[in-house]
């Protein structure tokens, strides 16, 4: 028996106990006639002593020798300890060592094991192995499992079935690129790895059953953007004989259930925007709506003086900055200067300082005066205290842009509280997306997403008005679920695909399989995917999802640890019938 009790368990009332122990070495403290050591597993720390009094020499002597992250057993017994350590559970006792064992003898560590490591990013990711004894990574990796097992737990007891549905498969559009396999038995053949589940999900509600889940792998090839994934895992859901408020019932419930079961907060009903208010208010589809810093339109007041930058601006839009007017020149400078980064791309930026004696100080005075900038705050909802901050020009992007000054802003003045939760299901997003650089429209969700019902026949005439019954689940300021009720006829599916700019040869090629099942009898049905990496981290108060996946890949998709992706020999590309042409 390697061990009786984990490293965590032993209390006061275990004194007298034999105990039989095995674990890691954290820490040794040598003062000569005594030798303490901190034993570390999973559960926790136990203190270890070897003294000159009741131990033998050569154990002492053992116990000196022991380099860091040995791996040991010893066996001894619970004593109460002198000078206890209320920081840690079991720091009212120790074990006083009558037999040590060495397991295996560990090489130096390159970091530290402790909660604050001297390690950096790519040194951890390395021996990431070796991150995962430390609290902060293991506690999310039980974060993660706590988080999982409470959505299997609530969706098995709402009568879900988890299904597993294949790896290797043909192309699932979801806007990204495929990761590729190919197939040694077809020469010539590729499989492609999901990008979601989304087909095969749909098939399942043909076939019949009809509250499907599953906790699953996903795979997109994107340029990765920060904290971003190649492979990354959802929590996918599809119910057939739903209308989209069953969706929205049945997700809101599960989330609910997290909030509470995991972080204790309890959320009555959780408020809806549609998609053009939310980029109205927000110039977001998934607007953090813990604080509030609303957008104003102030094209009707602002477009009649001879200001021209605002004059030709198809937009002009501004936010208050609570108590702003504390900034000083240099630091609105500095804002300025924020905007104008490529990244963000606003040619300039006008603000209005909201003076305590109500009183207003612009910079366009020389244009408009104190009744005109009055009405600045009043769109804007500024407070004397606060600082108006204004865009313009082309609608679409100076949302964003203000909508990335919106959200800076809040980071810096510490408005997005990682301990509060504000869920918002965005509603009505438009069926189709136009991508400004080739002219054509691609669907905002995916192909196989329901307009909304009588809006077909404007797909011909005004496409980018066409709304679907697709909706986002937003949670912080992130978006952690979207789904839509699905097209379900042959029909509508083939009008889908002609306007995505795929001939029926094509459509059939690619997706002959869902338009054939649809015309065996394919109930109403429709679902939602979240992502779970990004749920995790934002119940756990944080942002960044790679601290939630045991062996995550860097922003290059790169393995560390294991060097992938890695060349192949030409035996194995012979045998794949591919032929490397670099
Ligand atoms: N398959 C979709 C996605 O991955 C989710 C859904 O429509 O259910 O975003």
């Amino acid at each position: 028996m390697y061990r009786s009790h984990s490293c965590g368990e032993l209390r006061a009332e275990n004194t007298g106990t034999n105990v039989t122990l095995s674990g890691w070495v954290s820490k040794l403290r040598d003062k000569g006639f005594v030798v303490w050591v901190d034993l570390r597993d999973r559960y926790g720390i136990t203190q270890l002593v070897f003294d000159e009094e009741r131990s033998a020499a050569d154990l002492l002597e053992k116990a000196r020798s022991l380099g860091r992250e040995t791996v040991i057993q010893v066996k001894g017994e619970v004593i109460e300890r002198a000078s206890k350590n209320p920081n840690i559970p079991t720091g009212e006792i120790e074990v006083l060592v009558k037999e040590l064992n060495v397991l295996n003898q560990a090489l130096l560590p390159p970091f530290t094991i402790e909660d604050e490591t001297d390690g950096g990013e790519e040194l951890r990711m390395q021996y990431r192995y070796l991150d995962i004894r430390r609290n902060p990574v293991k506690n999310n990796l039980i974060f993660r499992h706590k988080v999982t097992i409470a959505v299997r737990n609530y969706l098995s007891e709402q009568g879900f079935i988890e299904v597993e549905t294949p790896y290797l498969i043909k192309s699932t559009p979801e806007g990204a690129r495929d990761f590729l396999v190919p197939s040694r038995m077809n020469e010539g053949q590729f499989y492609a790895l999901p990008q979601s589940p989304q087909t095969f999900k749909q098939l399942l509600m043909v076939g019949g059953m009809d509250k499907y889940f599953q906790i699953v792998k996903c795979f997109r090839d994107e340029d990765l953007r920060a904290d971003r994934q190649p492979e990354f895992t959802q929590i996918d859901c599809e119910m057939a004989f739903v209308e989209q408020e069953d969706i929205l019932s049945t997700f809101e419930g599960l989330t609910k259930h997290l909030l509470k079961t995991i972080r204790g907060v309890d959320i009555e009903k959780f408020p809806r925007m549609t998609y053009d208010e939310a980029m109205k208010r927000y110039g977001n589809d998934k607007p953090d709506i813990r604080f509030g810093m609303e957008f104003g339109e102030l094209n009707s007041i602002t477009q009649h003086k001879e200001f021209n930058v605002f004059n030709t601006a198809e937009l002009v839009v501004g936010i208050a900055v609570p108590g702003g007017n504390s900034y000083t020149r240099k630091e609105i400078d500095k804002l300025i200067d924020w905007v104008k980064r490529p990244q963000i791309g606003a040619k300039g930026m006008v603000y209005c300082r909201c003076n305590e004696d109500g009183s207003f100080k612009s910079s366009v005075d020389k244009f408009y005066n104190q009744e005109d900038l009055a009405k600045w705050a009043a769109v804007t909802n500024a407070k004397p205290g606060d600082l108006i901050l204004v865009l313009s020009g082309e609608t679409n992007k100076t949302r964003t842009q203000l909508s990335a000054l919106r959200m800076h802003l809040a980071q810096e003045l510490g408005l997005r509280k990682p301990d509060e939760f504000a869920p918002l299901w965005v509603v009505d997003f438009p069926l189709l997306e136009l991508d400004e650089e080739t002219g054509t429209y691609h669907a905002m969700h995916h192909p196989f997403t329901s307009p909304k019902p009588g809006q077909l026949d404007l797909l011909d005439s005004r496409p980018g008005e066409v709304k679907a019954n697709a909706y986002d689940l937003v949670l912080n300021g992130n978006e952690i679920g979207g789904g839509s009720i699905r097209i379900h006829d042959k029909e509508t599916q083939a009008v889908m695909f002609k306007h995505l700019g795929f001939s029926p040869e094509e459509a059939k090629a690619q997706f002959g399989f869902l338009m054939d099942a649809f015309q065996y009898g394919a109930p109403p049905h429709g679902g939602i995917a979240f992502g779970l990496d990004r749920l995790v981290a934002i119940l756990g108060g944080q942002e960044t999802i790679r601290d939630f996946i045991a062996f995550p890949k860097n922003n290059s998709g790169r393995d560390v640890m294991i060097d992938a992706p890695a060349t192949i020999d030409n035996e194995q590309l012979k045998e794949l019938h591919l032929k490397l042409d670099l």
